[in-house]
């Protein structure tokens, strides 16, 4: 098993949870889960893994 980091939320101190989000990226809908906090509503989008994410599917969508 892969251990997680716990995420906690900067405004409410509360552990965030984990949600499904919607984007819309070059008119594709990809679904991902991300750390949302129940409070705030505030979703981390560590920048590392969505730029990463979204090169790969731009390769995939060249390669088509
Ligand atoms: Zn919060």
């Amino acid at each position: 098993m892969e251990a997680k980091p716990t995420l906690i939320c900067d405004r409410c101190h509360v552990e965030l949870e984990e949600a499904e989000a919607q984007f819309l990226y070059l008119g594709n809908k990809m679904r991902h889960k991300v750390p949302r906090c129940p409070q705030c509503g505030l979703v981390y989008l560590p920048e590392s893994l969505v730029t990463g994410r979204m090169r790969k599917l731009e390769e995939a969508l060249e390669e088509k």
